[in-house]
Parts: structure tokens; sequence; C-alpha cells
């Protein structure tokens, strides 16, 4: 599944090729997933942000909201892919003109156009926590957020409350590259410290990457990313953990499949807290 870097290299490919480009047309697959694309014709795509795996389209008066979902690709060509999986076409104006493709294979991308910033049709997006990247990510919130002890840490991390952008993949790094169990509930100052640098660390190296491509996730020019071979706990179980040689394990913590290093995440946190 596309997570921050991912949904930013893919916003880095498009946005040069769509900025400044009136929509002249639009077609969706029938299905409230892309029910309100028609809003977006006429209009002018002024800028393409990210807000944590969101893709943010600004046009105006309206704002395109799109979820890649499992399996969603996003990419521009002259005329229409030979892909049965093909669920929206944006037609855009403009020298060189061509069209703005969403494919995909499992249906779970969405496509909105909703007024600028209300979201309430998409709660995920309205309760958003701060952008990882961004100032706005600050560590003394970020450790209040995790201090405390209800719910496994991954879980929260995933809830995209205490932090917007991390899937399955770069919560798994990122707890391992601050040692700390994914079950932990609750963690304290010190290792949220090293937490709060992890995650900034372990999502500037994989946009540094154009993403890890695991599975189905391509870029805007429909390749593979290339952080798949720096990962350094996820889909490695039984394989050596870099830092200290001990095997990957694999578990399941908040009902996902989790990689860790029993070694360097050790369950008990005054353990951990120890080592630091
Ligand atoms: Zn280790």
């Amino acid at each position: 599944m596309p997570e921050l870097p991912e949904v930013e290299t893919v916003r880095r490919d498009i946005a040069p090729q769509v900025t400044g480009r009136r929509i002249a047309g639009a077609e969706a697959g029938p299905g409230p997933r892309y029910g309100s694309l028609s809003d977006a014709i006429g209009r002018t795509i002024l800028r393409v942000e990210r807000r944590g795996k969101y893709l943010l389209f600004d046009l105006g008066d309206r704002e395109l909201v799109i979820h890649l979902g499992m399996s969603g690709r996003l990419f521009m060509a002259p005329r229409p892919p030979e892909d049965s999986h093909l669920r929206a076409v944006l037609e855009l104006d403009g020298a060189g003109a061509g069209y703005l493709f969403f494919v995909d294979m499992r249906k779970f991308g969405t496509l909105a156009v909703v007024r600028p910033g209300k979201y309430d049709t998409i709660p995920t997006l309205a309760a958003m926590g701060p952008e990882p990247l961004s100032d706005e990510f600050a560590v003394e919130a970020f450790c209040r957020a995790v201090a405390g002890g209800g719910t496994p840490i991954k879980a929260l991390l995933l809830s995209q409350k205490a932090v917007a952008g991390l899937g399955n993949i770069y919560v798994d790094e990122a707890l391992h590259r601050a040692g700390i169990h994914p079950a932990a509930r609750g963690v304290d100052r010190k290792l949220a410290i090293k937490l709060h640098q992890a995650i900034r660390d372990v999502l500037e190296e994989a946009i540094a990457n154009r993403g890890t491509t695991f599975s189905l996730y391509r870029d805007g020019y429909m390749r593979e990313g290339n952080h798949y071979a720096e990962l350094r706990v996820y889909d490695r179980a039984g394989k050596p953990c870099p830092a200290c040689r001990t095997p990957i394990e694999k578990t399941r913590v908040a009902q996902r499949g989790t990689y860790f290093c029993p070694r360097c995440q050790p369950q008990s946190l005054r353990a951990a807290a120890g080592r630091s």
C-alpha cells in the first residue's frame, strides 16, 4: 500500500505535468468511490499538494482529493492504457494536452471533489495528525501523544492521529530504528524523541529512493520504487538484523503482519530504556 514516500513520489512526478492545466473532461467508473468527479470539469489545477497519504489537487473553489488505496496508480498518457482496471480519466487542456489516468486493481482507491478543506466525508483526512517532515511535527506534542499506555505503539502510529502518512512498512522500519517493540504500550520520553527522529529519517530516505515497491506500487511514470533493498526489517523474516545480526521475526500487531528484531526491540520498555 502506498504510504507517505510513495504518495509524495507520485505527487512530484505528476505535479509538473498537470499544474496550470484546465480539466476539460472527467469520466469515472460507477460507484461512490469516484462519485463527484464531474465537479472538477472546467476548473484549473493550481497546485498538487499532499497530506499524509492523500493527494490534494487545488482547483480554486474546489479540491480534488485522491487516495491511492492499496494499488492505485496515477499517470499522464496521450491515450487510454490497455488496462481493465482503469477507474477514472481527467482530460487536460493546454500545451501537449493529454490525460491523467487512475488505474486501481484492488479498488480501494478513492477520488472525491470537495469544497477546499471540507473533509467531513473523509474522516481520516479530517482528523489527520501533523505532517512528519514539516515544522508542525513537534517533539513535545509527539512525546505526549505516544506516552499513553492504552494502545500498542504500532496501532497508534497507523491511526494517522499522532503523525500523518505512516503505514505498515514505515511504522516497522521507524520502530526498529528507535529500538521500540511494535506492541509496546506507552513510550517514555527518551524513546519517543528517538522515534520522532527515526520517523523523519526513514521517510526522507524512502522519498530519496522514490518509495518502496513491495508488490503493486508504481510511481507517476509507472516505474517501481528503489527502496525495497534498503528495508531493515519489513518483509525480512529470518534474515539477519542489519544492526545486530539476530534473525528478524514476524508477528501480528494491530491486525497487521509486523516485523521486528527481538534483540534491538525488546518487549519490555524498561529493558529498551536501559539500552538506549
Ligand atoms: Zn537487531
